[in-house]
């Protein structure tokens, strides 16, 4: 398969074998942790990095490295990585490139798991990370000092939806001589790929749109072959591979991914319009709308679509927000994003417990802030529920 193929095209059939003594159409779960060789002589070839054959699941297995063809075709990377989560995605990658007494640069809006790791768990391994408000790069100039070793952003990025300037970012990165990593969970290879920009490693919990459909935990690493295959190296180390029936899974949901996340902007984008003209919100956070401080650099940046997450602030706070998330009827109130079946969170009752009024408001949200996942209902359907909702 030929990666000048369009993406619809690459989703379909990159990464699939189909061959030997059934070749069947849908690449096969291969459900075994060891793999017969003929020969010791065999053995010692793969030994010696000289034979593509498969030793043991931890190090390799057919059906991650359908996954991992079929990633890299989609990113435009020249290798990928599955791994058992998002979370152990990140931890890995971020272990292969730092040691004891480097610095990370990373944006402050980011996944809670990721600023857990970087602000409590690493420092213990001497470690330190900086954050910088993403929407000012030009202050990670002042932050970079000679043990700065990689810089981190992820957009769009919870819980306003902030989109950072990756042009800008690998830029930044380069001149300082970091490695640029980008959780580009929210944005999907349909909507942004950054490698193409200047990052040096793509990352995604593929539990969300990847996967697709609610149904598996999963991350997955793009890059080029010298990044990838040191995180690799460590991974063997780390252990937190992926199951290959997470990753047949994976390579199910991702047959579909573009005409997914086509239909889930198209009508987040109908829902976030109508949503803006309701007298319920006092705020809608949408980077396709034209009141998106956002607008202009997701136009630029991302490919003619913005998304499937809409965050909203009620009027009325927490108890306004508690009362709209209960009396929905289609979207279902549950964490995570990215499925097939749309879905509500607070962020005061998840991903921003415990935040004092004032922490909400430097990251620019509300007591009364609801994030939706748009899902594949019919967009009508959506409002319906929203406006009986909210009433
Ligand atoms: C969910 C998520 C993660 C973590 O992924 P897991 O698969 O839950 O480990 C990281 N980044 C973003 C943006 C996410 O939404």
């Amino acid at each position: 398969m030929k990666n000048q193929h369009s993406l619809s095209t690459l989703a379909v059939h990159a990464g699939e074998e189909r061959r030997g003594k059934f070749a069947p159409v849908a690449t096969p779960i291969v459900q075994s942790s060891t793999f017969v060789f003929p020969s010791s002589r065999e053995v010692q070839r793969f030994s010696e990095g000289k034979s593509k054959a498969f030793m043991y699941t931890r190090y390799g297995n057919p059906t991650l490295q359908a996954a991992e063809v079929k990633m890299a075709a989609l990113e435009g990377g020249e290798a990928a990585l599955v791994a058992a989560s998002g979370m152990a995605a990140i931890s890995t990658a971020v272990l292969s490139f730092v040691h004891s007494g480097d610095e990370i640069i990373s944006s402050r809006n980011i996944y809670g798991g990721t600023f857990h790791l970087f602000s409590h768990v690493l420092p213990d391994f001497n470690i330190r990370t900086n954050f910088f408000s993403g929407d000012e790069l030009d202050s990670v100039e002042r932050l970079v000092t000679p043990r700065s070793r990689l810089l981190y952003i992820e957009t769009p990025a919870n819980p306003v939806m902030q989109i950072i300037d990756l042009r800008r970012a690998a830029h930044v990165a380069r001149r300082h001589r970091m490695l640029l990593m980008v959780d580009s969970t929210f944005a999907t290879p349909i909507l942004e790929r950054p490698l193409e920009l200047g990052a040096d490693v793509v990352m995604h919990s593929v539990t969300k749109y990847l996967g697709g459909h609610s149904d598996i935990i999963g991350g997955v690493l793009v890059g080029n072959k010298k990044v990838i295959g040191k995180i690799r190296e460590m991974m063997k180390r780390l252990g937190g591979i992926m199951d290959p029936a997470a990753a047949f899974l994976l390579l199910r949901g991702l047959k579909t991914l573009p005409v997914r996340v086509e239909r889930q902007c198209d009508s987040a984008m109908k829902i976030a319009r109508w949503m803006e003209k309701h007298p319920r919100f006092s705020k809608v956070h949408y980077p396709g709308l034209k009141s998106s401080p956002y607008h202009a650099l997701a136009k630029k940046q991302m490919h003619g679509r913005f998304g499937g997450m809409i965050a909203a602030d009620l009027r009325g706070g927490r108890p306004a927000a508690m009362r709209f998330a209960d009396r929905l009827r289609i979207i279902q109130n549950a964490a995570s994003l990215g499925g097939v079946e749309s879905l509500i969170s607070l962020p005061v009752l998840t991903s921003h417990w415990g935040f004092s009024p004032e922490q909400l408001r430097s990251v620019g949200i509300t007591e009364g802030t609801v994030r939706l996942s748009i899902g594949l209902e019919d967009a009508r359907d959506l409002i319906e529920d929203i406006e009986q909702a909210a009433g």
